[in-house]
């Protein structure tokens, strides 16, 4: 039996020293990434569930490396937050998702009105600066601020909770807005929604799962979407993946959706040919 506990702590070392290699290589590659022009954002559509239109887009970034792997940004955002490379890549793709909108609003791909959700770190928020990138970005594409949602979790407040409560209201007065992602898998959601200038919430992928079948997430979905309802927000729900879920969420009053049911993230130049087969559905 003691061996095996040998055993177990060398087996556990050596994959601590294989994390921290991948880190390191993450990191390593990271530099540059966007020079290089490795990072491309796709773009899932959310749609309004009582018309089915399409009424915005998450713009979802995928690295392609120089060796051709495709990383997952759950593996690499982590790795440029801590890094604090998140705030180059961050400006990048509030950049690149909006020159896009305003390509697909101009070429009469999209009605004029549809949005684009952009994720934001925690880090870039507390970045005094991110308040001027978000006003030029929407300067140089020319798209009008309330077109601009950014979702946060709510992790942005952990650190700074006043710098953070700052930037957000200076961002919104310009008229961009807020959205609070992955609703309810935090203890602090409840306390988000007072203190900061939200006007969405997503309701996590983790409760659309079961909302068919568990009794339980059924609950806490009705829960979510009564409270949002009640303080006059829009509800997104991610994840939807089958009829049965997005007619429960229809059931229950939720009004937009999100997930591979609808719509895979797809990359900028597939986007004519998915809004075409969107709107034969
Ligand atoms: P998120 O913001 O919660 O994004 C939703 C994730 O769910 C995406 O994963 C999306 O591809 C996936 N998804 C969408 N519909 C479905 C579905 O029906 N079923 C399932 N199983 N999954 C679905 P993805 O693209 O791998 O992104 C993972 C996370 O990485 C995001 O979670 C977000 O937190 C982060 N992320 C992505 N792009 C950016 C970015 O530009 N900046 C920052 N800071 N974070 C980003
Ligand atoms: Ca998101
Ligand atoms: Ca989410
Ligand atoms: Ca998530």
């Amino acid at each position: 039996a003691k061996s095996d506990g040998a055993n177990r702590v060398a087996v556990f070392d050596e994959s601590m020293q294989d994390n921290v290699a991948k880190r390191m290589d993450i990191e390593h590659a990271l530099h540059g990434a966007i020079g290089r022009q490795e990072m491309r954002l796709y773009h899932q559509p959310i749609v309004d569930i009582s018309t089915g239109r399409v009424t915005g887009f998450e713009a979802l970034i995928r690295w392609q490396r120089s060796d051709g792997t495709i990383m997952s940004p759950a593996t690499f955002i982590p790795v440029a937050e801590d890094t604090g490379m998140i705030c180059e890549i961050g400006a990048w793709a509030l950049r690149d998702a909006l020159s896009e909108l305003r390509g697909w609003i101009d070429d009469g791909v999209v009605p004029p009105s549809t949005t684009m959700s952009v994720n934001v770190s925690p880090r870039q928020i507390a970045d005094p600066n991110f308040a001027s990138i978000v006003r030029h970005a929407l300067s140089v594409t020319a798209v009008p601020a309330h077109l601009l949602w950014l979702e946060m979790t709510e992790s942005m407040m952990l650190d700074e909770p006043e710098l953070a409560e700052n930037t957000l209201r200076e961002i919104r007065a310009m008229g961009v807005q807020l959205a609070l992602d992955d609703f309810g898998t935090g203890f602090s959601s409840l306390s988000l929604l007072q203190n900061f200038p939200i006007q969405r919430i997503k309701i996590d992928r983790a409760f659309v799962q079961g909302i068919a079948e568990n009794t339980n997430d059924r609950s806490l979905v009705r829960t979510i979407i009564a409270l949002g309802q009640s303080m006059g927000l829009d509800l997104v729900a991610e994840g939807v993946e089958t009829v049965h879920q997005l007619q429960s969420l229809r059931d229950l009053g939720c009004n937009k959706a999100q997930g591979f049911l609808i719509s895979h993230p797809v990359p900028a130049p597939a986007m004519g040919s998915t809004m075409t087969a969107l709107a034969e559905l």
